[in-house]
C-alpha cells in the first residue's frame, strides 16, 4: 500500500516539531544558555573521535557551510571547550579537539535526562530500534541528496551485512566485529565505519529496506 501525501505530510510535521523542540530545548538549565544545534553537533562529533577532526570534515558531516561552522568553532573556542592543534599528518592543517572542559560539557549534553534523550527514556526497545532503523535510512537519503557527507552509519559501511545472520533476534552482521547484532545495536556514529563502494552500498540499501530479507 503506498503512502498518501497527507500521511507523508504528517510524518514531516512530526520531524519538524522534533527539530524545533531540539533547537529550543537543546541545553536549558543549570545556568547554561541554550546551545545551538551546530555547536551541540560539533561537541558530540568530537567526543566520538580519538584524534580530532579537521574543520572541513566537521562541516561536511553536519551539512553546514564552512563560514557557519567557523562561527560555531570560534564560539566554542572562546568558551574553552575546544582547542586546535597542528595535524601531525599535515603541518599546514589544524585538528579540532575537545578540551577537558569541553568533555565535561559533552557529558552534560549526553545526560539521559536532558534534551532529546529525555524523550526516549520511556520508549520500549522495539520503538528505539525502529528509530535507529529509520535514522539509517534518512541519513543515507541525506547523503544521496548531497546534503551531508562522511556520516558514520552502519548502512553504507563496507562491514555491514543486513539480515545476514539468519537469527531473528540479531539479524544483522558486522564483519568488522565478526558477529551478529540486533536492530537496537545499529550504529549511527561508528568510529570503525568504512564506506562501501557504490555497487555494494546500493545492494546493501535494497536488502536493508526489505523487511522480509531475514528469511532469505
Ligand atoms: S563497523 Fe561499525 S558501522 Fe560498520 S557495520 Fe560494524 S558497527 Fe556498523
Amino acid at each position: 500500500m503506498s503512502i498518501t501525501d497527507r500521511q507523508r505530510e504528517q510524518a514531516v510535521a512530526g520531524l519538524e516539531q522534533l527539530a524545533f523542540l531540539a533547537r529550543a530545548q537543546a541545553w536549558h538549565g543549570e545556568g547554561i544558555p541554550s546551545l545551538p544545534p551546530t555547536q551541540a553537533g560539533v561537541l558530540r562529533m568530537l567526543a566520538a573521535t580519538e584524534h580530532g577532526l579537521r574543520a572541513r570534515q566537521i562541516a561536511d558531516r553536519l551539512g553546514v557551510s564552512a563560514a557557519s561552522l567557523s562561527d560555531s568553532l570560534k564560539t566554542l573556542e572562546s568558551r574553552g571547550w575546544i582547542r586546535r592543534r597542528a595535524d601531525p599528518g599535515d603541518g599546514r592543517a589544524a585538528l579540532v579537539n575537545l578540551s577537558a572542559l569541553g568533555r565535561r560539557q559533552v557529558a552534560r549534553l549526553q545526560h539521559p535526562q536532558r534534551g532529546l534523550a529525555s524523550l526516549l527514556h520511556g520508549l520500549p526497545e522495539a520503538d528505539v530500534a525502529a528509530l535507529l532503523r529509520v535514522s539509517q535510512l534518512l541519513v543515507a537519503e541525506a547523503q544521496q541528496q548531497g546534503l551531508v557527507t562522511g556520516l558514520r552509519t552502519c548502512l553504507g559501511c563496507r562491514f555491514f551485512r543486513p539480515y545476514a545472520s539468519g537469527n531473528a533476534a540479531r539479524p544483522h552482521v558486522c564483519a568488522f566485529l565478526g558477529k551478529p547484532f540486533a536492530e537496537i545495536d545499529l550504529r549511527v556514529d561508528c568510529a570503525e565505519r568504512e564506506p562501501a563502494d557504490a555497487v555494494a552500498a546500493a545492494a546493501m540499501h535494497a536488502r536493508f529496506q526489505r523487511v522480509d530479507a531475514m528469511t532469505d
